[in-house]
């Protein structure tokens, strides 16, 4: 019978996967196979387990081998190794009684072994086909090593950055991530979907608006009106949903008093019918148990509401193998429901080719070749290096940066020497062994040319436990606990050696990402201090400011000369070395505010205007009103913000018309001029705001830009065109229109500093 099973499916799997004749040909065989399977099989197809070996949320013994004998195991993730995957595979299509071949998931967040910048530095590219490329090379390296599935993209929005997940995300704009999310669905899957295509099946995560979390608590509450999901919150998973992504993994939190994963609402009526998803959709980890302590009852009644919410998969929470049966029995659920998932699930393994091929993912010939391969290496170190957001440099007439590559150089810091940090959070499938430290990576650039001077300098936090132990639960080597007046007396000694000081502070690798909330984003105290006492020695300071998420820098702005942000990855250090030595200009952007004042949080650009203060300002003390009385007003560092080695002149904004009727176009454009000495890449963003409304409209919200590089001396005219999709929004009714009237139309190189003009729409 799993001969004939093959022969059909290779006549199947010659066809074009997209057309009609595919889609018959998938549906008569996922028809035929159901027609074979018991009800404890289908049931096996909705159970996902958790490797043994690397553990993502709380461990359960997952008796892989044993479910996939039986025929129960339908997906497994997160194990390392080829030959294990293929070891599992064939005891699923060896042993069990219809062969069907297990689909192995893998967290592969910003790369597999050859690691990028965390996604919120991916984002800070504003650089789509970086982002694409990046996304393929780690399909390229998890498919050889035989993962099918990632659980990526993370599209939530994240406005507040004392969640620790702000890190796996494109930052705080709708238009930005939806353009990030639609370039990883397609670096990811590639071609994967026809026979002989590269790629993985991507997972739009954490559905829905996981990043609303109340007070930036991981797995907190969240509460928000449709008006804001459909206008803020729900573009980017629409977006990855129409790029093509396969599947789509509910969230944790609660969506309208229900937890997204049996939210039925969002998962059928959003998500299937009004955006017309047709792939997979998987919960989160355990999260159909984690429903009980919501206060929504037993295991068994969550796994009922979670299949007929929508749930085609249940990760690691045994409720839908457990329990379903029984909730068949006795009508809770039916044989159509059940079926549904199923099919759902075999639809995607059938369209992986994995019924073909059940080893079509992972080769040790080819993940040999291919993984940390010197290509992959290149194009990150090319990548991170377009990553750096520069914040600050001297002042204009003096900047600091780039640095000669000549003299003594001290490099300090708790981050300098770490192999295993260095790529961030989430890189489960990292070999820290072939990775280059910081100290190793500016030893290399300087050599023959400077002296380098390295020390520790301070601990990362205060809590010698919790530096030591929490490293272990991350697959990280602790960041040694020093004495902190002998490691300072160290660092003071060589920074007086020395003709610049570099910094390498902020968060390690398990300071951010999932479980890592934060209520002060300042740097921690042990880090400051150092600082501060490097600062006063007088000599010129640079700090690289290690972060997963926008963090505070207001003392840092006033009193060290250079701030860079570094987003992490395998190629960090040499690309470090290419910008801060000159060899690249920086061009990363901001894609999250950063504030002056931790109190300030959830802060973003796009927030709707307000009655106070008043625009012309009298002395009543209710004018201050939305202003906080201890902080200044607004972002230290906006969206879109970051300097380069270069400096960039706007012109005016042109028009090609100051009307348009709302199926027509204008066409906005500002002379760029390179007015600097170097080569350099400018973000030239496109802000829009509707001025009067039937709700109110954010003060600006960005819909458009364009990377710009331009040599010393240079102009180019910079177009971008407006059309409705630019003007539209969702109304009180959720209808997605377009409202006449007047547009102010922004353009500048970040969300503050922006020339302004006026549009009508009639
Ligand atoms: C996270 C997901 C992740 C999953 C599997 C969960 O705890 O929220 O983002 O994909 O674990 O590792």
């Amino acid at each position: 019978m799993k001969k004939q099973l093959a022969v059909i499916l290779g006549a199947a799997m010659s066809l074009c996967s997209g057309s009609v004749a595919a889609q018959d040909a998938m549906t008569r065989f996922i028809d035929e196979l159901m027609g074979r399977m018991t009800l404890e099989e289908k049931l096996g197809q909705l159970n996902q387990q958790p490797s043994d070996e690397i553990s993502t949320g709380p461990v359960v013994g997952s008796n892989a081998s044993r479910l996939a004998a039986e025929g129960k195991l339908g997906s497994i993730f997160n194990i390392r190794d080829v030959e294990k995957i293929h070891a599992l595979q064939k005891v699923a299509v060896e042993q069990s009684r219809l062969g069907i071949p297990i689909l192995f998931g893998m967290d592969v967040i910003h790369g597999y072994q050859t690691i990028f910048p965390l996604p919120l530095g991916m984002a800070c590219t504003w650089d789509m086909e970086a982002i694409r490329e990046a996304a393929h090379i780690a399909a390229v390296e998890a498919s050889a090593n035989g993962v099918a599935w990632t659980f990526s993209p993370m599209v939530d929005i994240a406005l507040d950055a004392r969640w620790g997940r702000q890190a796996e995300g494109a930052g705080e704009d709708p238009y930005l991530g939806c353009q990030v999310a639609a370039a990883m669905v397609k670096g990811y899957q590639g071609d994967v979907f026809s026979p002989q295509g590269v790629g993985i099946m991507a997972c739009v995560k954490h559905f829905a608006l996981y990043g609303a979390a109340e007070a930036g608590l991981d797995y907190n509450t969240v509460d928000m009106s449709h008006l804001r999901m459909y206008n803020q919150y729900f573009p980017p998973y629409k977006a990855a949903v129409e790029a093509g992504a396969g599947s789509v993994m509910s969230s944790f939190n609660i969506v309208d008093g229900i937890p997204a994963t049996a939210n039925r609402w969002l998962l059928t009526d959003v998500l299937r019918r009004q955006w017309g998803f047709k792939g997979m959709v998987v919960t989160d980890y355990a999260s159909i148990h984690e429903m009980t302590s919501h206060g929504l009852g037993s295991l068994k009644d969550n796994a009922a509401r979670a299949l007929l919410a929508g749930t085609d998969m249940d990760m690691c929470a045994n409720g839908f193998i457990g329990t379903l049966q029984q909730s068949l029995e006795e009508g809770k659920v039916t044989m159509d429901d059940i079926d549904r998932a199923c099919r759902h699930v075999l639809e995607a393994k059938y369209r992986l080719g994995l019924f073909t091929n059940p080893y079509r993912f992972g080769s040790k010939a080819q993940a040999a070749k291919v993984t940390y391969c010197e290509e992959h290496r290149a194009a990150a170190r090319r990548i991170t290096a377009e990553s750096f957001v520069l914040l600050k440099n001297g002042t204009q007439d003096s900047p600091l940066l780039p640095l000669q590559p000549q003299g003594t150089i001290a490099l300090i810091g708790p981050l300098i020497d770490t192999r295993t940090d260095i790529t961030g959070s989430w890189s489960m499938a990292q070999d820290a062994t072939r990775y280059t430290t910081l100290r190793e990576g500016f030893q290399q650039a300087l050599a023959g040319k400077a002296t380098l001077l390295c020390a520790q300098g301070c601990n990362l936090i205060d809590n010698a436990r919790t530096q030591e132990a929490v490293a272990h639960g991350h697959a990280c080597e602790p960041i040694p606990f020093v004495d902190s007046d002998a490691a300072l007396a160290e660092a003071i000694g060589i920074a007086q050696k020395a003709d610049v000081i570099i910094c390498a502070m902020g968060e390690c690798a398990w300071m951010n990402g999932e479980g890592t909330s934060r209520s002060n984003l300042e740097l921690y105290p042990p880090q400051r201090h150092l600082l501060a006492a490097l600062a006063e020695t007088g000599k010129p300071v640079v700090l690289l400011n290690f972060a997963g998420r926008a963090t505070v820098l207001t003392w840092e702005s006033q009193h060290v000369d250079a701030i860079m942000n570094v987003w992490y990855g395998s190629e960090c250090a040499d690309a470090l070395c290419d910008v801060l030595f000159g060899r690249v200009s920086p061009s990363g952007r901001l894609t999250v505010s950063m504030p002056h004042a931790s109190g300030q949080e959830p802060l973003y650009y796009n927030h709707l205007p307000t009655g106070r203060p008043v625009p012309d300002g009298t002395t009543d003390y209710r004018v201050w009103s939305p202003n906080y009385l201890d902080a200044v007003q607004g972002p230290l560092y906006p969206f879109g913000y970051g300097l380069t080695y270069s400096r960039f002149s706007y012109s005016d904004i042109r028009l090609s018309s100051t009307t348009m009727s709302a199926d027509g176009s204008i066409t906005a454009a500002i002379t760029l001029t390179n007015t600097g000495e170097r080569e350099a890449t400018e973000v030239v963003q496109l802000y829009i705001h509707d001025k009067v409304a039937s709700i109110s409209r954010p003060v600006k919200e960005l819909k458009d830009f364009q990377r710009v590089t331009l040599q010393a001396g240079e102009s180019r005219d910079v177009e971008f065109h407006i059309t409705a999709d630019k003007l539209k929004f969702y109304n009180y009714d959720l209808d997605y229109v377009l409202e006449p009237g007047d547009f102010e139309v922004m353009v500048g190189p970040n969300s503050r500093d922006v020339k302004k003009t006026l549009i009508r729409v009639e």
